[in-house]
């Protein structure tokens, strides 16, 4: 079970640089003294992340769209979490290190330990794609949306920080919205404003299992929810 995957005290025992290498002035590899400058070290966090990333195609999507932001995936499966980091590897070595810099993953339970990693209004941007269903209805609690999680979420999210959601389970999107309509920290945002947003192509067409539904034809529900600003609202 996931009780044995190491998980940072907290989010100060947690090395970004080892990710992220090219943005920390550490070099990507022995050979490569070009980014061995200590004028380069930064305070640089994850901006964005991936929860639950699978095989991590949603990763490369936007490693290109942000080229400044730290992108994290966050994956429980220990051989899906190794083959996005193998796949990053190769794709930053293909590229003779000028591509794919930004993108991490770590093997975690992010229903446990989001708060580990991200300090308190850190994120800009939340993915939650294709989630596992979880149809049983005494199996609902472990969905990855629900209001004690949203909770968690909200505390890591900047303000007017997004969460994306997007499924091929109806009744999964269904309950989703239903949380995040009731939750006091998230309002829904209007169509009209997420129709020019590239990373609304990227989540219902560019994740691996976004491919696997378009091939059999499938339907895609989606949503983006911000955090309200409570300042604003008062
Ligand atoms: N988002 C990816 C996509 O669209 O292709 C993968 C979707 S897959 C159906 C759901 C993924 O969430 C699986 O890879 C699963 O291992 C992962 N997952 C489920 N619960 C998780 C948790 N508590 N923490 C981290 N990952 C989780």
């Amino acid at each position: 079970g996931d009780l044995t995957i190491p998980v940072p005290m907290n989010t100060d025992y947690v090395d970004w640089s080892l990710h992220y290498p090219s943005f920390f002035g550490v070099p990507n590899n022995n050979d490569d003294k070009m980014f061995c400058n200590k004028e380069q070290k930064s305070e640089k966090v994850p901006t964005i992340v991936d929860i639950g990333c699978g095989y991590g195609g949603l990763l490369f999507e936007l490693s290109k769209e942000f080229p400044n932001e730290l992108i994290l995936g966050m994956e429980i499966r220990d051989k899906v979490t190794n083959f996005v980091v193998q796949k990053i590897n190769s794709s930053r070595i293909n590229s003779g290190y000028k591509d794919y810099l930004n993108i991490g993953v770590v093997r975690t339970n992010t229903m446990k330990t989001i708060h580990n990693y991200f300090k308190k209004e850190s994120l800009e941007k939340m993915f939650i794609l294709f989630a596992d269903p979880h149809f049983k209805k005494q199996n609902h609690r472990r969905r990855i949306i629900t209001t004690q999680l949203l909770s968690d979420y909200a505390y890591s999210l900047k303000t007017g920080g997004k969460i994306y959601t997007a499924t091929d389970v109806k009744e999964l999107h269904d309950w989703e919205v239903e949380h995040m309509e009731l939750h006091p920290l998230f309002e829904r945002v209007p169509e009209e404003e997420t129709k020019d947003d590239p990373c609304i192509k990227f989540m219902t067409e560019g994740t691996d299992e976004a491919k696997k539904v378009a091939r059999n034809g499938g339907s895609v529900w989606h949503s983006v929810y911000r955090k309200k600003d409570l300042e604003k609202s008062r």
